[in-house]
């Protein structure tokens, strides 16, 4: 079966010229888009809904395109009503996962509602602390594939009356080895005739794909760029993010600064505090010496527990111990507190519960595995095995 292509993924012009070809005037792609994108709209499961439309076009939407690549969805809610974190199964049985986060209006800003998506169903960097390098790659998400979590948010926001304020590309997968699809979705987002949402509260955050990264910046000043940094040492990164022994710190950070130089744009640096392995002072340090004077941000997160890892997340007194010495460094430094813990919403989670259990066998296996590299890490040598740490189940 060949799937029918997701028509949110079409743009604007396609659709125009999808349009011509059925002898239809062009202005009626706008009535498209507004089925698709407006508040409460797009919530039918198919065109054959839309009342807005023709009767004889809506008929034949169905016939070229899916109106929504997902098929069914599965809710949990947590923190009170603040997470709500959505596992889609898509029309070929693959499963992936998003979470809208509610934060509440502050003396610093309004309130945001904050939409994770997923670029991949899986992820090849195998970081070793998350639930999602754990699964292994599935495949790429198609851009519609991308888009529809988006208008899924925005069908439950619009029954409070809420508005999708920001969107990360955090969810499952690495979204600069997706570029192309990922950055069509991101124009939609940022289209005022689709999502409408502001450019600069799109975030795309990678694991240090370099050249991708320099494509990102040839766009000039648009998205804002995420990196997951962790570490600021080579031996120590090279476990947390694989991708490491390919591009090395140094490259990475280089990429960034650049990025933040041509764009003027100051680049946030996520780090997932992980207990004794990457929060002590000599980290907290590297990472101060390593930004220093760059037109960065730091976001310290403590790890979400993921199964099969040794590891914990970095006590609270640790992890504000860290953000002081970077702090203290002049490095603008956030503690992200961690949502959805109990709905399993660091990324990939659901899903690898869905995967079903892993053997323990391979779960010890893993564990020893982890724990001696990390130890060597330690110590300051690099990995002499360049083989994955994570070994597909
Ligand atoms: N692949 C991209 C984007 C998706 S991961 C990347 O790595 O940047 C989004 C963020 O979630 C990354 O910063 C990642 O390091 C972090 N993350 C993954 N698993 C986590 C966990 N168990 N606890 C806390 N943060 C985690
Ligand atoms: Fe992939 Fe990001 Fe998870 Fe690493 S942290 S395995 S790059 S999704």
């Amino acid at each position: 079966m060949t799937a029918r292509e997701g028509v949110s993924g079409v743009p604007p012009a396609g659709l125009r010229g999808w349009l011509a070809g059925r002898g239809d005037p062009t202005w009626r792609a706008r009535q498209v888009l507004d089925a698709l994108w407006r508040a409460g709209a797009g919530g039918a499961g198919s065109a054959a809904g839309v009342s807005t439309l023709p009767t004889e076009l809506r008929a034949s939407l169905d016939a070229s395109y899916a109106w929504d690549t997902i098929v069914d969805s599965e809710l949990r809610i947590g923190d009170d009503g603040a997470t709500e974190k959505a596992l889609h199964r898509l029309s070929d049985g693959t499963a992936v996962e998003s979470v809208l986060m509610h934060y509440p209006a502050s003396p610093s800003g309004r309130e945001r509602h904050t939409l994770c998506v997923s670029s991949q169903a899986g992820c090849a960097v195998g970081c070793p602390f998350c639930a999602t390098g754990e699964l292994g790659f599935g495949r790429d998400l198609e851009t519609a594939e991308i888009l529809d979590q988006v208008r899924h948010a925005l069908r439950r926001l619009a029954i409070g009356g809420r508005r999708l304020t920001n969107v990360v590309f955090m969810g499952m997968g690495e979204p600069l080895l997706n570029l192309d699809r990922v950055l069509a979705a991101a124009e939609a987002l940022t289209d005022p005739g689709r999502a409408g949402l502001g450019a600069r509260h799109v975030t795309v955050s990678t694991s240090g794909v370099v050249p991708a990264m320099r494509r990102l910046t040839e766009l000039g000043p648009r998205y804002t760029l995420a990196v997951s940094l962790h570490a600021a040492r080579d031996p120590l990164r090279d476990v947390l993010v694989p991708l490491n022994r390919r591009w090395p710190v140094a490259e990475v950070v280089a990429a960034a600064r650049h990025h933040a130089r041509v764009t003027g744009r100051r680049v946030s640096y996520e780090v997932t505090l992980i207990g004794g392995v990457n929060d002590t002072d000599r980290d907290a340090d590297a990472i101060a010496a390593l930004l220093h004077g760059d037109l960065a941000h730091v976001n310290l997160i403590p790890m979400n527990p993921v199964a099969h890892t040794p590891w914990q997340p970095s006590p609270p007194p640790i992890v504000a111990r860290f953000a002081a010495r970077l702090r203290a460094s002049g490095l603008p430094t956030s503690v992200r507190r961690n949502r959805g813990v109990e709905v399993g919403a660091a990324c990939g989670q659901l899903a690898v519960e869905r995967a079903g259990r892993v053997p323990p066998s391979v779960v010890s296996r893993r564990r020893a595995r982890l724990e001696a590299a990390s130890a060597a890490a330690l110590r300051g040598e690099r990995a002499v095995d360049p083989a994955p740490l994570v070994e597909p189940v």
